[in-house]
């Protein structure tokens, strides 16, 4: 018997980066799986079938736009009717845009905040009668080092993972006399399509190489000079779903290399 054998998984933004290192670390672990983002079909056909195949599980997927409540829904109801149930919801679809406070495009932060933060208000409010119901649950929200300290120019992917971080507190305590757990995981830089388009821009800006870029980027604010990787979060997500994290509740878990330390 694996630890998670016959729980059933959503992960949000599964097709790419964290999402997908976190959903293999899900399936490795025994678990059936949701997988959900954008991308190309035939490419994530692919990547659901191999997932299913090398570890025994059942995994669908869904293309539910998270930046509408209304596909939210439906993804958690479609989930429970073709797996039977929703034990554990990982919250990890997102998006980031840069740009001062002063010229920040209003349609940009509405869908960072929409993607960001209150897909993960949608989420759980579906899934948490039905983790009532079973006296279990787990709600993962990968929020960031960025839902603990700021930089400059990402007002609203900051505000967002704050807000994450709060909600994640809010329904750790509305749950805690439960056997539903609700955390934060909070990565500092990992090499994801989502921040290798940072350094891209970092390095035109900059004039300088890609692998300038990136060792800049790390010095700036990771203290390790390494990234965190899919594979650790994932771990980190299959941990929290143990037995020995009953306890753990409502905490924002750094994975940063030293960042918020400083
Ligand atoms: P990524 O761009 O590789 O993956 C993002 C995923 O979200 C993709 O599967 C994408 O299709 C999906 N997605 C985007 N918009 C969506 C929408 N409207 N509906 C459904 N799915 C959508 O990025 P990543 O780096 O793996 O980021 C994953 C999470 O980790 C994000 O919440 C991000 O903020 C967070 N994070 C990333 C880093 C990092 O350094 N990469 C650091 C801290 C936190």
């Amino acid at each position: 018997m694996k630890l998670l054998n016959g729980k059933t998984a959503i992960v949000t933004g599964s097709t790419s980066g964290i999402g997908l290192g976190i959903a293999r670390a899900l399936a490795a672990a025994g678990c059936d799986i949701v997988l959900n983002g954008f991308g190309e079909a035939s490419a994530i056909e692919r990547e659901r079938a191999q997932i299913a195949k090398d570890l025994s599980v059942r995994v669908t997927f869904n293309s539910a736009d998270l930046a509408k409540p209304a596909e939210i829904e439906k993804m958690v109801e479609t989930a429970t009717r073709e797996l039977g149930k929703v034990d554990i919801l990982v919250n990890n679809a997102g998006i980031q845009h840069t740009a001062p406070v002063e010229s920040f495009p209003i349609d940009r932060w509405d869908a960072v905040i929409a993607i960001n933060l209150s897909a993960n208000f949608h989420t759980i409010r579906a899934v948490v009668p039905q983790m009532r119901q079973r006296n279990w649950g787990r709600i993962i929200n990968v929020a960031s080092t960025h839902g603990l300290v700021a930089s400059v120019e990402k007002g609203a992917y900051v505000a967002a993972k704050h807000g994450v971080i709060g909600l994640t507190k809010v329904v750790a305590l509305e749950t805690a006399t439960s056997g539903i757990t609700c955390n934060a995981i909070c990565p500092g830089w990992v090499l994801t399509p989502l921040v290798e388009k940072q350094i891209k821009e970092r390095a035109s800006r900059e004039r300088i190489s890609l692998d300038q870029a990136k060792a800049d980027l790390l010095s700036e604010k990771q203290p390790s000079h390494e990234f965190a990787t899919p594979e650790q979060l994932g771990a980190l997500t299959v941990f929290l779903c143990s037995e020995a994290a009953d306890q753990i509740r409502g905490a924002a878990l750094p994975v940063d290399g030293g960042w918020t330390a400083q």
